[in-house]
Parts: structure tokens; sequence; C-alpha cells
């Protein structure tokens, strides 16, 4: 109601450079209390069931935003957006992204939902069935933070996804840790055998980079190409980036 929720871009790149796609991520700009991270607020936003709302507005913003660079010929561009368990499993879901993709004539292949195994906890017949509602939509989907919590591997062979993210904090023990670098190969190798897109997110140095280009990952988002950034900043980045070559120059800004 104050206006104070933004949803920022995080772009991704793939092994050229370029920007395919990015994440929609949101931020609260607290009139007094500065910045609020989604992490603080989205759990909150669960419990009292506002989630709905604010997931409704993110992927509407988001359906705009995809229409915006269309216009401007910018792309092609396929930009995800979270989706909290709490509302995968709310009544209506598939409906209500139906009735969004169709208001904001958005083309559903240029969206993509990430989720979390949380989604799969209870009835995974029905999830299964919700997925695939939302697959007949033309929507892409993901598993975000893939090896983490209670996440199986089962799932890559029962649930209807077609993309992995490798939770970040895999990426960042690459530097340091044999069990992250042997994890890592093996989420890879498990993606490129069952014919999922690989996307590493927290890619944050070029050593970490290297390694999961040599081992057949994709895609990358992370501070080393860019922060999640106001969508206008994003559409500059596109318009430069489209201007001046495909490449994302490394981001060494302050964070
Ligand atoms: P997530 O979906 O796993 O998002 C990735 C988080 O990693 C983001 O944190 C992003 O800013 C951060 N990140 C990206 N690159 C790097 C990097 O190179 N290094 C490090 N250290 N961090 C990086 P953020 O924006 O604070 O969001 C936190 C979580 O909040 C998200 O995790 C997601 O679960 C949730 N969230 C954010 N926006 C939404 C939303 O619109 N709806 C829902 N339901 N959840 C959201
Ligand atoms: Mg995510
Ligand atoms: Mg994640």
């Amino acid at each position: 109601a104050r206006n104070e929720l933004a949803v920022y871009y995080q772009p991704k790149v793939d092994l050229a450079g370029r920007i395919v796609g990015a994440e929609a991520l949101i931020r609260w700009r607290h009139s007094e209390l500065g910045m609020i991270s989604p992490a603080k607020f989205i759990p909150l936003a669960e419990q009292s069931g506002l989630i709905i709302e604010i997931g409704e507005w993110v992927l509407e913003q988001t359906c705009l935003l995809v229409n915006e660079c269309r216009t401007r010929g910018l792309g092609p561009l396929r930009i995800s957006v979270n989706l909290s368990a709490i509302d995968f499993k709310r009544p209506g879901l598939v409906e209500k992204i139906a009735e969004i993709l169709d208001k904001t004539g958005v083309d559903p292949s240029s969206i993509e939902l990430e989720l979390t195994e949380s989604v799969t906890v209870g009835d995974i017949k029905a999830c299964i069935g919700i997925m695939n509602r939302l697959k007949a939509l033309g929507l892409t989907l993901s598993m975000d933070d893939f090896g983490t919590g209670f996440s199986s591997l089962s799932y890559i062979k029962d649930l209807p996804i077609d993309v992995l993210k490798l939770d970040q904090s895999f990426i960042h023990g690459l530097d340091a840790e044999n069990s992250s670098r042997a994890i890592v190969r093996a989420i890879l190798a498990l993606a490129d055998g069952s014919g999922l897109e690989a996307v590493a997110e927290g890619v944050e140095n070029q050593s970490q980079l290297e390694f999961l280009k040599q081992h057949q990952c994709g895609i990358f988002q992370g501070y080393l190409f860019s922060r999640p950034i106001p969508s206008d900043d994003f559409l500059q980045l596109l318009i430069d980036s489209e201007k001046n070559g495909p490449t994302v120059q490394a981001d060494v800004g302050p964070r």
C-alpha cells in the first residue's frame, strides 16, 4: 500500500556472456528501516498470507517487463519468478497464473517459475498434477536451491521440471572444498544426462565460472556478472550489451 516494494532483476548469462534471462527478486525499500532482505520478510508474508498478493504482483510486473523487452526488440529472454510453496499449494493457483498471462498477453515461454523442494512436501501426486498444468500453460519450471533441504534425487525422475538451479552454497564451496566440487560435478552430470538445463547461482569469481564451464554448466547468475538491479537498469543493461557486443563484463563494483 505504501509503494515500498520493488522487483529487481538479476541477469543470467550463457557461455558466451550473453544475457539470456534474469531472476525476479523482490525488494522492500522501507521508509525508515532501509532495504529489508526478502529472506526476512518473505517468511512473514507467508505466515500472514500476503505472499499470495505479493506473488501475483511480482509475476505481473515480470510479464510487463518481458513485453517491454520484446517491444524494444531486446532478447529473446526468459525471466524467472520465485513461487513460494504456500502459493503453490493454494487452490486456484493455476487459474490465477493463467489469468495474469492472459491479461498481460505475455509469451509464456518467456516466463519460468522457480520452485523449491518444499512444494513436494505432502501429496507428491497433487504436486506433479499442478506442475503439469503449469507446464501446459507454456511455462518453464525450475527447481531452485537444488541439492539442499530434503531434495531427493528421485525428483529428477518424477517431477516435470526443465531446469536445475544449483544452490549457491555449492558454488561458493568450489573455491575450497573437494566435497562441493564433487557435488557440483555430480549435479551437472545428472542434469546433462536427464536433459535438464543447469543454472549456477551465486557465481562470484572467475575460477568458479571456469570450473562450471568445464563441467557442462550452461547458464550463470551471480555477482561476477551483476547484482540484482531495478528494472530500468536491467533494460539499460540489455540495450548496452546489444550495442557493445554480447559480453557482460564482470561486475566488480561495491556490493
Ligand atoms: P533465491 O531464489 O535462491 O535467490 C537467490 C539469492 O541469491 C538472492 O537473494 C540473490 O540476490 C542472491 N545472490 C545472487 N547472486 C549472488 C552471489 O553471487 N553471491 C551471493 N552471496 N548472493 C547472491 P535475495 O534477493 O536476498 O533473495 C533471497 C530469497 O528470497 C530468494 O532466494 C527467494 O527464496 C526469496 N525471494 C526473493 N524474491 C522473492 C519473490 O518475489 N517471491 C518469493 N516467493 N520469494 C522470493
Ligand atoms: Mg530463486
Ligand atoms: Mg536459489
